[in-house]
């Protein structure tokens, strides 16, 4: 390919995204929403439900605007065709950066500067890294922004949302270059075992990331301040000191800033913990409802789903980095001299690496998504028992519906949810119910 090609088709693409961002429907959020809020009802409404937990369910889900459900069923279904498109597009991203050969140019042109090997290595690996990105541009851009507002979601103009996207481009560039040198560091060192280590590595860096990024990275995006009204806050860390939760403190972000969704975290690792709920979360429900959230965010922490991440994911990575070893050593040998990359410890062949490894995970999608599902439906379980809060647990679960299809098909769960259906959840709510009855 000629080498100007490759950067008339990154121009292009960089034009595309900036006109895809500049013809986002920003004005659907209002009237989106609108027409398709969930019926509000009062106490009474839900004193009057029935004690069978399938009749029950059955009148929360006809609280559902038909208008509401057609709404986040077509978004959360395109989520599915998103998930094919992306790995698409990284493929003919991979391809297009091999076969330019800019790479293979901009090491050779490091290397006649640069006497130090791992500084070249490392900056032809953010050379990787930032035109991934500006290449997958028009699709990150699409699927951020543009359709974020389509569907009523966003809340963000482009400017600020293209800041915080560059922002978070420019710390990923960072911690994304010294991470991959680090693995071609094991690679060179391990060239028979590096599969494991890598894994070992990976897991490490993972756990360093969960360390430090509630306390430097997710302040750069929203603002974090100790939760100033007690009528909530009291009854979180009594929920937290019940948990044997060690913290003294509530914290609250401005998720409105960015969209309406509602959430909240309990993070930390190594014995830290920090109990965090959003203002969309504050403003759009009743206390009962945050408190069925944060028992099911405190069940994450006790139930130590970090830990349990980590290693299933580290199981993972051993599989996919053996994976990429077999094949990465077959497709070297067939093109290795075609695309200018030396050897497997030559980040040039980074974009082939990145196909071969992107598909393992593409593959294995159903199964992480099974691993967290799992996870989830445990910190379901005991969150309810620890705030005992069926009806809130329900009205929360309905809310969700706005992003999330509320009663997918059985394949349809196990293949693209990385939580219970909503339906489910409701359902798990109104069981829990039915056996407390009368006194819930
Ligand atoms: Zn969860």
């Amino acid at each position: 390919m000629q080498k100007s090609w490759f950067w008339i088709i990154t121009l292009c693409l960089l034009l595309l995204a900036g006109a895809i961002g500049a013809m986002a429907p920003l004005g659907e959020n209002a009237k989106a929403r609108k027409s398709a809020e969930i019926t509000a009802v009062t106490d009474e409404w839900r004193a009057a439900l029935p004690r069978d937990p399938e009749a029950a369910t059955n009148a929360y889900m006809a609280r559902i605007p038909a208008a509401a459900k057609a709404r986040s069923d077509a978004y959360f279904e395109g989520g599915y065709w998103l998930q094919g498109i992306g790995f698409v597009t990284s493929l003919l991203i991979g391809w297009l950066l091999l076969a330019s050969g800019v790479l293979a140019r901009w090491r050779d042109m490091l290397e006649a500067r640069i006497k130090q090997r791992w500084v070249s290595n490392a900056l032809v690996i953010a050379a990787f890294l930032l035109l991934t990105s500006l290449l997958g541009a028009p699709l990150d851009v699409y699927r951020g922004f543009y359709r974020e507002h389509l569907y009523g979601l966003a809340n963000q103009g482009f400017g600020p949302w293209l800041g915080e996207s560059l922002l978070g481009g420019a710390i990923g560039l960072v911690i994304g270059t010294l991470f991959i040198s680090i693995l071609y560091q094991v690679l060179r060192r391990a060239p028979a075992t590096w599969w494991v280590w890598g894994s070992v590595v990976s897991v490490g860096f993972m756990s360093f990331m969960m360390l430090i990024g509630p306390t430097y990275i997710d302040p750069l995006f929203n603002t974090y301040t100790p939760l100033q009204d007690d009528k909530v806050k009291q009854p979180i860390l009594s929920l937290a000191r019940a948990s044997g939760v060690p913290t003294d403190n509530v914290y609250e972000f401005n998720a409105s800033k960015q969209s309406n969704r509602v959430s909240a975290n309990v993070s930390g690792i190594f014995g830290t913990a920090a109990v965090r709920l959003n203002d969309n979360l504050l403003r759009r429900t009743s206390l009962p409802e945050i408190e069925a959230v944060m028992g099911h965010e405190l069940g994450h922490y006790v139930l130590n789903h970090v830990y349990h991440f980590l290693l299933s994911f580290g199981v993972m990575l051993v599989v996919g980095f053996l994976v990429l070893k077999r094949v990465s050593g077959w497709a070297l040998q067939r093109y290795g001299s075609r695309w200018q990359i030396r050897d497997l410890a030559d980040p040039v062949g980074l974009p082939l690496l990145s196909v071969i490894f992107g598909s393992f995970l593409f593959l294995m999608t159903p199964v992480f998504n099974t691993i967290i599902r799992t996870a989830e439906v445990e910190a379901d379980v005991f969150g309810i028992n620890a705030s005992q809060r069926p009806d809130g647990k329900a009205e929360v679960h309905l809310k969700l519906t706005e992003y999330r299809k509320a009663d997918p098909g059985p394949i349809e769960e196990f293949l693209f949810y990385d939580h219970p259906a909503p339906r489910k959840r409701i359902l798990m709510a109104m069981r829990w119910k039915a056996e407390h009855w009368p006194n819930p």
